[in-house]
């Protein structure tokens, strides 16, 4: 059996793991590479697989990292199913399309400066029509339910605690001699989040794919303390006279925020100000967790039990039309501004910036991951200037950065979630980080004895028979044999007892000493 690590190896994003049994070739996420020109690149071009030979997606979440090249693959040729939970099957109908849409403007751009310059033009890496178009593969599932994919393989889709729906999965593959189980992480969660649950623990797994993410870091400041500067940046800024811009993912940050919001208002602590939604996407997708609300927690099950709508904010407006956002650029001050995208590379955002960031009145609250290469980690680094539509700003405005809104587990999380499992699995890959997050990990998880190792971009490993067939026979056996013990307790036959006892007996010694194992 093979593993290759297709994306997100060596870096962030474009999750593509693909295993093949030997039987069945297994995709795991089918992510698009984000960040800087050079990885993005990696979105062109033809997959270095076949996607005809492909048999089935395994879809951890629907953020665009993890799913935004199924539409390419199911336009080269990928007619099997993609598993993802209900939840991740919905979000997708809005996410991909919206990708979509935004290759197509990517690319009109593009061409636009390469008639000018005379060079060739390039095809969008799909249109919203091929996302469209891939919709019809989705298959919903249920969160720990057991799922046969083929022969001898089968899987299980486990809350992993990161955004609504998404999931961490267990695949188990029989093979001559054993049975192997790979567990592949996806995104892995924070505790004590808004919605979401905490993550769940495996038990076992013989083989991890773990992300890295924070890898190297251990978040300063919890949910709780983050949720406190959110109220204290907001009431700063209204007292300046200025704009809060808050570039968020329209998934989860955003109805995070809101929640929040929402919260303070409840309580009377909220200034007066207007909050703006000024996403269209993330309008959709807040729409979507409504209608989910089975996979939220205890404490946003509990609101919606009493009839509250937990992100239904009194002041929220949507700017839903182009026109709308524009308006809000005339405005100097007394807004909160929630506009993706959530690293400043793309999105309505940008504009906001240009009309802000050079006013010291306005604050920009960075309240997620910022990858290296895009304008967030620029403002994040604390950049001086910078570059929008072609015109120079100068940085006047506040620029903040709170972390505990985090949808990623930190250094100490990460570590505790595979010290969790009952023994040290074979081997964990470490994936979804970029390479300082990944050498503190794996020394992190040196010293709790786990061997972790940082695969390659397109490298393959093999993966060897995980539970030896005589390992589980010994624990048949000794299952056997408190039966065997209770059935002749039940049917006294004082021979046939004393003749099994024996044979069993002899049997778990031989095997405990390690007798019939190969190698
Ligand atoms: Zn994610
Ligand atoms: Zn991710």
């Amino acid at each position: 059996m093979q593993l290759t690590f297709h994306g997100a190896a060596e870096c962030v994003t474009g999750s593509c793991f693909l295993l093949d049994t030997g039987k069945m070739r297994i995709l795991v996420d089918c992510g698009l590479f984000q960040g800087s020109k050079e990885i993005r690149q990696r979105n062109y071009g033809h997959f270095p697989f076949s996607p005809q030979t492909i048999d089935l997606v395994l879809l951890t979440h629907a953020h665009i990292d993890h799913s935004g090249l199924i539409p390419k693959l199911v336009k080269e040729g990928f007619s099997g199913p993609i598993l993802g939970t209900g939840c991740t099957v919905d979000l997708c109908h809005v996410l991909l399309p919206d990708s979509g849409s935004i290759q197509e403007t990517e690319v009109q751009r593009k061409n636009r400066k390469a008639q000018r310059a005379g060079k060739p033009l390039v095809e969008p890496i799909y249109t919203m029509d091929d996302a469209y178009a891939c919709l019809n593969q989705f298959r919903p599932v249920r969160y720990n339910q057991d799922i046969i994919l083929g022969d001898g393989v089968r899987c299980r889709f486990r809350d992993a605690g990161h955004i609504l729906g998404s999931a961490l999965v267990e695949v188990w593959v029989r093979e001559p001699g054993g049975e192997t189980k790979i567990v592949f992480s996806g995104d892995l969660g924070n505790k004590n989040k808004p919605f979401v649950r905490d993550p769940e623990y495996v038990e076992e797994a013989d083989y991890i794919v773990l992300e890295s993410t924070y890898g190297d870091r251990v978040h300063q400041e919890d949910y709780a303390g983050s949720r406190e500067r959110l109220k204290e940046v907001v009431w700063s800024t209204y007292r300046k006279g200025g704009n809060l811009l808050i570039p968020a993912f329209a998934v989860e940050r955003t109805q995070e925020l809101l929640y929040d919001l929402f919260a303070f208002t409840r309580a009377g602590e909220m200034p007066p100000m207007q909050i703006w939604l000024d996403s269209p996407l993330a309008t959709a997708v807040t729409n979507i967790f409504g209608d989910h609300p089975h996979c939220f927690d205890d404490e946003a099950s509990g609101m919606i039990a009493c009839g509250i709508d937990p992100l239904g904010l009194p002041q929220l407006n949507h700017a839903l039309t182009v026109e709308e956002s524009k308006m809000l650029n005339q405005s100097p001050g007394g807004n909160i501004i929630i506009a993706g995208s959530g690293m400043c590379d793309a999105g309505r955002i940008r504009h906001h910036l240009k009309h802000n960031l050079w006013r010291p009145e306005a604050t920009v609250l960075l309240v997620g991951y910022q990858a290296e290469g895009t304008l967030g980690r620029l403002l994040l680094n604390g950049a001086e200037k910078v570059r929008l539509f072609g015109e120079e700003i100068v940085v006047r405005a506040d620029v903040v950065s709170v972390n505990g809104y985090s949808a990623h587990a930190d250094q100490k999380m990460l570590r505790e979630w595979v010290g969790a499992l009952r023994r040290p699995p074979r081997q964990v890959f470490l994936v979804h980080g970029e390479q300082r997050a990944q050498l503190a990990l794996r020394q992190v998880l040196a010293e709790i004895g786990v061997a972790a190792r940082i695969p390659a971009w397109q490298e393959t490993v093999r993966l060897e028979p995980g539970r030896k067939d005589e390992e589980r026979i010994w624990q048949l056996l000794s299952g056997l044999h408190g039966r065997t013990a209770r059935y002749l307790k039940a049917n006294p036959d004082p021979d046939a007892y004393r003749q099994v006892l024996e044979r069993l007996s002899a049997l778990d010694e031989f095997l405990a000493a390690g007798g019939g194992r190969r190698g």
